[in-house]
């Protein structure tokens, strides 16, 4: 039995903007939609480069990148690179962060022949969407965010600079200068979407072309079956906060993180995402990765208390991403391919956004 379904189109509610129904339709409805007519749709996701992917990065977002772009839609990826002085005052090891994120997209299944992989630095057309979309947003609206809230929180920084604030402005600029409809996340990304759609929706009314069509779709967040995955400390995995599994670690490293992994007290193995969300996100982790449902995973550890579940989990990671970590192992020795495809990455992405800027310029009344 599989556990791998992707779940609801998530699109929390703008009070001026509300969901209208076609953006809560399950990913059955929109495989069909999809299916029908991949080329009516472009994804558009990304990651930071701060650190190697991760177990969270794979079953919130990457499946569903790879699944999407297996049905012949069309992928941007964004590698985000100024937005990682959001939240620190240096980019540390920026080339090779940047670097092995292509490495692991690439090991996961994103074909580089058809995907647009580039760096939001290599693009500055982006950074001149930035300015009217920024017009179009209040501070009390950019305060209010709670992924900026607890992006803050986790922040090494002393006090916040205005990067981290306006950084949900950055993301609609780098979503909409291609005009994607589907944006596969993890569910801290919904309130930066919500800004994303709210930009798109003003920027059509202000500024709509002359025969009253408009220039920017609204982008839909899909959701997969981990849409928040927790590290080995209990809170949100992530690259940053040292709480991670990374794709690409070897088998022994998995074992030993997941060792550390936070659980309970109570041996009796279940699944009660609520009530124990330590013990519920190993067990979740197991049954993804074994195509299984995860109440059969507790079932079958039972009484066997977290040293089984940690034995199950570890085993089910290391068999799931051995084939993955093989290919990425291969990629690895070819650095200079990864560096060829973020080069043509960058000159396409380029050429879509100079192409959006003009629109803009144009319905905006520039000279
Ligand atoms: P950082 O700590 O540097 O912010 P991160 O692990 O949070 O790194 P991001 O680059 O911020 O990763 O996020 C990239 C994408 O992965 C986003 O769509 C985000 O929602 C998704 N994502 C990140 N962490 C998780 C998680 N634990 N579970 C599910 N999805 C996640
Ligand atoms: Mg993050």
């Amino acid at each position: 039995m599989t556990t791998t379904t992707t779940t609801a189109v998530a699109d929390p509610v703008d009070p001026a903007d509300p969901a209208d129904p076609a953006d809560l339709a399950g990913f059955d409805a929109l495989d069909e939609s999809v299916r029908a007519d991949p080329a009516a749709h472009r994804v558009l996701t990304g990651d930071r480069p701060t650190g190697p992917l991760h177990l969270g990065h794979y079953f919130g977002s990457l499946r569903n990148r790879v699944r999407l772009q297996r049905l012949g839609v069309e992928m941007f990826l964004v590698i985000p690179d100024y937005q990682v002085i959001t939240d620190r005052d240096v980019a540390d090891r920026l080339a090779e962060h940047t670097e092995n994120l292509v490495l692991d997209y690439l090991a996961t299944g994103i074909d580089p022949d058809r995907a647009t992989i580039f760096t939001h630095s290599a693009v500055p057309a982006l950074n001149q969407l930035l300015l009217p979309f920024l017009s179009l947003v209040s501070v009390a609206e950019l305060h209010r965010n709670p992924t900026v809230k607890d992006e803050i929180a986790h922040s090494s920084q002393a006090a916040v600079n205005g990067l981290m604030l306006t950084y949900p402005v950055h993301q609609a600029a780098d979503i909409l200068f291609c005009k994607a409809d589907l944006v596969p996340v993890g569910k801290d990304q919904l309130p930066h979407l919500e800004v994303t759609r709210t930009v798109a929706r003003r920027f059509n009314e202000r500024y709509p072309h002359p025969d009253g069509t408009t220039v920017f779709p609204r982008p839909r967040a899909l959701l997969d079956a981990a849409p928040l995955l927790l590290g080995t400390d209990g809170g949100k995995m992530s690259k940053s906060r040292g709480n991670s599994i990374p794709l690409g670690a070897d088998e022994d490293t998995t074992a030993r993180l997941l060792k550390g992994a936070k659980t309970d007290t109570d041996r009796r193995i279940t699944y009660d995402p609520a009530a124990r969300p330590e013990v519920s996100n190993l067990v979740l982790l197991a049954a993804l990765c074994q195509d299984r449902v995860p109440e059969e995973v507790a079932e079958e550890i039972g009484d066997g208390g977290a040293a089984a579940l940690k034995r199950t989990v570890t085993e089910a990671v290391n068999e799931h991403f051995r084939p993955i970590r093989a290919r990425r192992a291969e990629l690895a020795a070819d650095r200079g391919h990864l560096r060829d495809v973020l080069r043509a990455g960058n000159e396409r992405a380029n050429a879509i956004a100079d192409a959006t800027l003009t629109e803009v310029r144009e319905v905006m009344g520039s000279l």
